[in-house]
């Protein structure tokens, strides 16, 4: 195992990798930029760029309705990038792959157009303290709407989930799992195969928000088992404004569609309209195509790399990083998962993470400093915030070292 990880280190040309993102030759406050933010948005590869600019330049059109020959282009760009997609996840069908805004459209879809109309006073919902607002707010929307009830299933002091306490949350009235397949807030990798096989197990459908999974090595939904899996473009080195809801195919059947307009509907007349098929049935209006065109290619380009040579990298730097932060006096990590992906979170005595993160911008480094969209997270360990450093394909050594070097300048400042 180590050999074969060594060997996909030396394989892996982190300065080749560089060299793709044109945005990390730019200076920040009078330094070479180091970014560490890719948790919040990932940077994009040259290929993505010139992927939307390709088909901004050549093909535009709106998609689906036009006969003419740019929208005969448009609608092959944004159906060809659906079908990446779908290899991409491993769905059965593009029928399972619905284009959204991003990970939050994807679950409040599902809140919306599943929940809503299904559940009832006395059913419940499951999720974890470690969610991302995305994946709790919708839910106390739809538990407000209906009478339904929100269980949440507690965490340790590692940041991990407390799968036996999660278990006895499953209850007869569970009517759904919705839980992060990654922490955004602190890197944990949830149990997301025994958690998929217990809610089975009682009949409960799974939704995982793969926000921060997809990035770090992809995801197969027939292996996971899932019945739902939100992504963002964003994250995985695509565009803004464009994610995706892979649902299986007999639940989307089942729902109605959530938002009414164009593209959804095969016929419209005052006595009735009926629905398009999946996956358009979910896709209401004039959809992000250009963002789909990225997306595809972000896809191409992770695959190129091997989202498996991107893990062990990833994996390397977060060991690294962690071991160099930690021999600096009163840093603490918070979020200590055996399983972890390539995020670091921690604090340091006496400096507030919004200050840490100034005087860290000051040195050309961005990191992400706050509550991360996981407040309950926050208040688990007692903390206002955080400091994060997220690490992606194109990070390497030397971002750690000026990583650590800045972090000692602010302890400075601060002494
Ligand atoms: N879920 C997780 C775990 C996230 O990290 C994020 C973004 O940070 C989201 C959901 C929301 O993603 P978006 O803002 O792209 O919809």
């Amino acid at each position: 195992m180590a050999t074969a990880l060594a060997r996909t280190h030396e394989a892996y040309d982190v300065a080749r990798v560089r060299g793709d993102f044109p945005i990390l030759a730019r200076h920040v406050n009078g330094h070479p930029l180091v970014y560490l933010d890719s948790a919040a948005s990932s940077q994009r590869p040259r290929a993505v760029i010139e992927a939307v600019d390709h088909y901004e330049t050549h093909c535009h059109a709106n998609v689906h309705r036009g006969v003419h020959a740019l929208s005969q282009a448009a609608t092959d760009a944004f159906e060809g990038a659906r079908e990446r997609v779908r290899r991409f996840l491993n769905a059965r069908s593009v029928k399972e792959i619905i284009f959204t805004r991003g990970t939050t459209e994807a679950i409040n879809l599902v809140a919306n157009a599943w929940a809503r109309p299904r559940l009832g006073p006395g059913d419940e919902i499951l999720i974890t303290w470690l969610e991302h607002h995305a994946n709790i707010v919708p839910w106390q929307m739809v538990c407000a709407a209906t009478g339904a009830t929100l269980k949440v299933a507690p965490i340790d002091e590692r940041g991990e989930l407390r799968f036996e306490a999660w278990e006895a949350l499953l209850s007869p009235r569970t009517r759904l799992v919705a839980v992060g397949h990654v922490s955004n807030a602190l890197g944990t990798v949830l149990p997301v195969a025994r958690i998929v096989k217990a809610a089975h197990a009682r009949g409960v459908p799974v939704l995982l928000d793969g926000a921060q999974a997809v990035p770090h090595g992809g995801a197969d939904v027939q292996a996971l088992d899932c019945d739902f899996y939100a992504f963002s473009a964003h994250k995985l080195y695509g565009p803004t404004g464009i994610g995706v809801l892979y649902g299986r195919e007999a639940l989307l059947r089942e729902m109605p569609p959530w938002q009414g307009g164009g593209d959804m509907i095969l016929s419209v007349s005052f006595e009735g309209t009926t629905y398009n098929d999946l996956p358009w049935k979910f896709e209401a209006g004039t959809p992000n195509i250009s963002g789909a065109v990225g997306l595809g290619a972000a896809i191409d380009y992770l695959e190129t790399l091997g989202p498996g040579a991107v893990h062990a990298h990833e994996q390397r730097l977060l060991a690294k990083a962690t071991a160099a932060a930690l021999g600096i006096p009163g840093l603490r990590v918070i979020g200590t998962a055996t399983d972890k992906a390539a995020v670091l979170s921690f604090t340091v005595e006496g400096i507030h993470p919004h200050d840490l993160g100034t005087i860290l911008d000051h040195e050309g480094v961005a990191i992400r400093t706050g509550h991360h969209c996981a407040m309950p997270v926050m208040d688990f360990f007692g903390i206002p915030a955080t400091a994060r450093a997220s690490f992606a394909c194109y990070n390497d050594d030397a971002d750690i070292e000026r990583l650590i070097r800045a972090l000692h300048t602010a302890r400075e400042v601060f002494s």
